[in-house]
């Protein structure tokens, strides 16, 4: 086995989509998980209760980690089920795409709150523990959109851009700690997040994948288990993009 084998991942996002994915993938691999989740109290403990079925151990925590309190409960509780956290795939995201010239402070903040800050939330609350166990391993969910940029999605791309300069900067500070931290890009990948986009982008996304066709969340979930593993215990600060070749 590649190292998994008994570690504690905490999801944030994991009721739904990639989120779902990558929790399944890493219990899977013999984690143990714990499913954040914000709204979907039902779709979470549904997560749960398909890894229970394959003998692995999981539980539902229900936090919103755009709120610094909230996200340090999260880790507590996380903390008391388990015992320790080594992995944390910081994977919560959302959209509320539209043109900067009518977007609202509320769509920018909600977007900004949601993506970004939920990062220094839950990391922040995470990371003394990693510090003091001298191991972890950190996973943020960016997005090619951060990295290309998309209109119509100001706030999205620079949350999704914000996460990959937290990303860098926290390995160069917790390397020597046997922390890693690195982000995933994904492509265009069809789940709720993606349903609402129109038509035509999501013909012209698919024009320019190189493989020609959309991403899967099992794909995204692949490369983060790998992330976690042992496999990739010397890359750290780097941002793997998971599009198919959409951009290069
Ligand atoms: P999704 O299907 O819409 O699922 C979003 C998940 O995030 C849900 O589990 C939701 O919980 C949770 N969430 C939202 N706000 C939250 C909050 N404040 N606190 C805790 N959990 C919260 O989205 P997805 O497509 O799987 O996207 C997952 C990540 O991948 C996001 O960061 C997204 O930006 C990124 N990404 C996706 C794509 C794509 O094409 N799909 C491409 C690039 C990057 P509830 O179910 O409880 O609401």
């Amino acid at each position: 086995m590649r190292g998994l084998q008994g570690k504690t991942a905490v999801v944030t996002g994991a009721s739904r989509g990639i989120g779902r994915a990558i929790a399944l993938r890493l219990a899977a691999e013999g984690c143990k998980v714990v499913v954040n989740y914000h709204r979907n109290a039902e779709a979470a403990e549904a997560v749960v209760d398909a890894i229970r079925s394959q003998k692995g151990e999981a539980i539902a925590i229900q936090a919103d980690v755009s709120d610094a309190q909230q996200a340090q409960r999260l880790i507590k509780e996380s903390l008391q089920a388990f015992g320790r956290v080594d992995i944390l795939v910081n994977n919560a995201g959302t959209t509320r795409d539209t043109l900067l010239v009518m977007m609202k402070e509320a769509d920018w903040d909600h977007v900004i709150n949601t993506n970004l800050k939920s990062c220094y939330n839950v990391t922040r609350a995470v990371l003394r523990s990693m510090m003091k166990q001298r191991y972890g391993r950190i996973i943020n969910i960016t997005s090619v959109s951060g990295i290309t940029g998309q209109a119509g999605q100001t706030n999205y791309a620079a949350s999704k851009a914000g996460m990959i300069g937290f990303t860098k900067s926290l390995a160069k500070e917790v390397g020597s700690r046997n922390i890693t931290v690195n982000a995933v890009a994904p492509g265009f990948i069809p789940t709720d997040l993606t349903a609402d986009l129109p038509q035509d982008l999501k013909d012209a996304l698919l024009k320019l994948t190189a493989l020609g066709r959309p991403g899967t969340a099992e794909e995204v979930a692949g490369v983060v288990a790998f992330l976690a593993s042992d496999d990739a215990a010397y890359i750290t600060g780097q941002v793997i993009v998971v599009d198919g070749g959409l951009v290069m």
